[in-house]
């Protein structure tokens, strides 16, 4: 479905952005994978989805902190690949802290990573996609982008201004074979939760899977986590014919979170 096309996913060295990058790869889509991490491990990951399914993969390390090396990012993935044909903003971090004791700095890398660097990565790929009359802009958002949660105040705010984003390029670009829309996850079993489960588990008492069903308890009625290859074959549900006439949109993904 998606051969001689190409992908650029940020954050995509692990969790979610790596399952999105290993379902379009399926689809025989070049891949440019993006994220921090140990330089070995990221080599045998990309090696790995090279061989496992025939596609090109490469790696660039910008740092989404930072609008020279996203743009760099972008210009790396249209050298290699001709173009960018689907951009997913997936690149994110978390802090929870009441909001009086929220550090400064950790609002501020909140921001940059989790919506700031959407910014810049659609701002340079947009000319690559209007020249081929055809784009998908996927924005890895949150249930977060669409309510709230105590103690998240940077998070909560960067994944409603990403919807907000999300939607203002769906107008701009509505017509030219562009798509831009929000995927919400609700709870997905990542290394980004971990340090929430380990701070529940710990303040019942319990281990971490007695932690992670309080969770889903609290937030998400079907008491299942949601798993990275559900958002992965929403991703390429997105990329397809399918989906031409859907944009603008920001779908939950949380068994039955935002319903309540
Ligand atoms: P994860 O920690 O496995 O992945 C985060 C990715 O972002 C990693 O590849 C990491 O290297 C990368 N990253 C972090 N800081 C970066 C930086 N400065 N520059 C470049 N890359 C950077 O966690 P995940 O759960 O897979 O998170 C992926 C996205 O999904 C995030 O945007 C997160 O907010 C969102 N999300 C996660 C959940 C969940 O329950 N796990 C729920 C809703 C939304």
């Amino acid at each position: 479905m998606l051969k001689g096309k190409s992908a650029l996913i940020t954050g995509s060295t692990s969790g979610i952005g790596l399952g999105i990058a290993r379902a379009l790869a399926g689809q025989g889509c070049s891949i440019m994978l993006n994220g921090l991490g140990d330089p070995e491990k990221i080599e045998s990951t990309r090696m790995g989805l090279e061989t496992e399914f025939g596609v090109a993969v490469r790696f660039h390390g910008a740092d989404m902190t930072r609008p020279e090396e996203i743009a760099a990012l972008v210009e790396s993935t249209a050298g290699a690949f001709g173009g960018v044909d689907i951009l997913v903003n997936n690149a994110g971090v978390q802090h929870t802290a009441p909001v009086e004791e929220f550090p400064p700095e950790r609002w501020a890398a909140i921001i940059a990573i989790n919506l700031s660097s959407s910014f810049y990565t659609i701002h340079h790929t947009v000319p690559f996609m209007r020249r081929n009359r055809w784009g998908r802009i996927i924005n890895v958002a949150s249930v977060h982008g669409l309510v709230a949660s105590a103690n998240k105040a940077a998070y909560v705010a960067a994944k409603h201004g990403l919807v907000g984003l999300t939607k203002v390029v769906a107008l701009e670009t509505a017509g030219s074979g562009i798509t831009s829309n929000a995927i919400c996850p609700g709870w997905t079993r990542t290394e980004l939760i971990e340090p929430q489960i380990a701070a529940r588990a710990q303040a019942l008492g319990v281990d971490l899977e007695a932690g992670g069903r309080s969770m889903l308890a609290e937030k998400q009625p079907s008491q299942q986590f949601v798993s990275i290859e559900q958002l992965g074959q929403l991703a390429l549900f997105l990329c397809s014919p399918g989906a031409d006439q859907i944009t603008g949109t920001a779908i939950p993904v949380d068994g039955g979170w935002t319903a309540q």
